[in-house]
């Protein structure tokens, strides 16, 4: 039995309902978590005048393990991402996002099994350089990458290929035109590619890859690639597989890792109980499965699977009419 305690941050909008969802699920199997209730975003805001309280770093340090909600940081001068601050405060330098098709969602595709690992610390989201010069007229940021910052994120993506058993990694790029920071990104991961005999490594420009994504997204295993590509590239894998409700992410540095939705904090539906879980149920299974909880993860997996195909009280983005509650219940009874 596990007395593994887990930081939970339940974030805004629909956060608090997605996240009691999955940890509903995570006790009916038998998960013995001890849970860690901390705060951020504008949740923390309100309470403590804090966007990233110092006690909620503390909780995420300690425990090392996180699930987390979407986090809202309000619009406007002064306020840095609290998603970004949190991946490069811990370092996590990896952003696993894994779709699989589910029989019952209205995706347009079946059969997809793709995981984007997204590299979360450079490129153009690192935050370096922002001005604004003549009154407005011109705007300048520096996209940032390095070789070691290119080399881990890539071992990382053939480590995690390796382990898995899949066939093939995709390095997306842009080296054509972003000669310097795209180049050095696809010259080291020629480099690390080469280190991996067993793994296909092949090569695709950026937009070619969203083309091929929508063509053929079936010729995909797992893709590599930089900051701001990865994040646009895992929202279209997400719209394969039937949308946001369906896309969790891992967030994973050395000795640390947060779990969460894809998605935000979806204000258009937030308090509604209109919430699919499912992005947080999937990341749960991600964090058990880095925890090495494997049974665990597959019987919530089975659920899910169950859940949707029967059409069984499932969210209206998944073509049901009913609310995050009734979905939950159908879950918690298959388990
Ligand atoms: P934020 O500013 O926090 O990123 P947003 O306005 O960008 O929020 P997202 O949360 O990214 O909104 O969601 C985009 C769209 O997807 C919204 O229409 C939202 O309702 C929908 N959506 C997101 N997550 C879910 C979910 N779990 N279930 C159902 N619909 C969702
Ligand atoms: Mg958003």
């Amino acid at each position: 039995m596990s007395s593994q305690t887990i930081t939970v941050i339940k974030g805004d909008g629909i956060g608090p309902s997605i996240v009691e969802a999955a940890i509903q699920v995570l006790d009916k199997v038998g998960c013995n978590f001890n849970y860690e209730y901390v705060e951020a975003g504008l949740t923390a805001l309100e309470a403590t005048g804090e966007l990233l309280p110092q006690t909620t770093l503390d909780a995420i340090a300690r425990n090392k393990i996180t699930l987390k909600g979407p986090l809202t940081t309000p619009v406007g001068e002064g306020f840095t991402s609290i998603n970004v601050t949190l991946r490069k405060k811990f370092n996590l330098y990896s952003n696993v996002r894994p779709v699989i098709s589910f029989k019952g969602t209205k995706a347009r595709y079946e059969n997809i099994d793709i995981i984007t690992v997204r590299e979360n610390t450079e490129g153009m989201y690192s935050g370096a350089g922002q001005v604004v010069k003549n009154e407005g007229e011109l705007a300048e940021a520096m996209s940032i990458v390095t070789r070691e910052g290119s080399e881990r994120i890539v071992e990382f993506a053939f480590e995690l290929a390796r382990r898995e058993n899949r066939k093939k990694v995709t390095i997306v790029h842009k080296a054509n035109i972003l000669k310097s920071t795209s180049g050095l990104f696809l010259k080291t991961a020629r480099e690390v590619a080469l280190r991996y005999p067993d793994i296909q490594a092949s090569e695709m420009i950026v937009d070619n890859a969203c083309m091929q994504l929508v063509m053929n997204p079936q010729q995909f295993d797992v893709i590599v690639t930089t900051n701001l590509f990865g994040d646009i590239l895992s929202d279209l894998c997400a719209g394969l597989v039937g949308g946001l409700g369906m896309a969790p992410g891992a967030n994973i540095g050395k000795d640390c890792a947060i779990f969460e939705a894809v998605h935000g904090s979806a204000p258009d539906i937030a308090g509604k109980n209109l919430a699919n879980p499912s992005s947080v149920i999937l990341a749960s299974i991600q964090m058990l499965e880095y925890l090495g909880m494997k049974d665990k993860a597959e019987k919530i997996l089975a659920a899910l699977t169950d859940v949707i195909a029967s059409g069984d009280r499932t969210t209206r983005d998944l073509g049901g009419s009913h609310g995050t509650t009734d979905f939950t219940a159908a879950m918690l009874e298959r388990l």
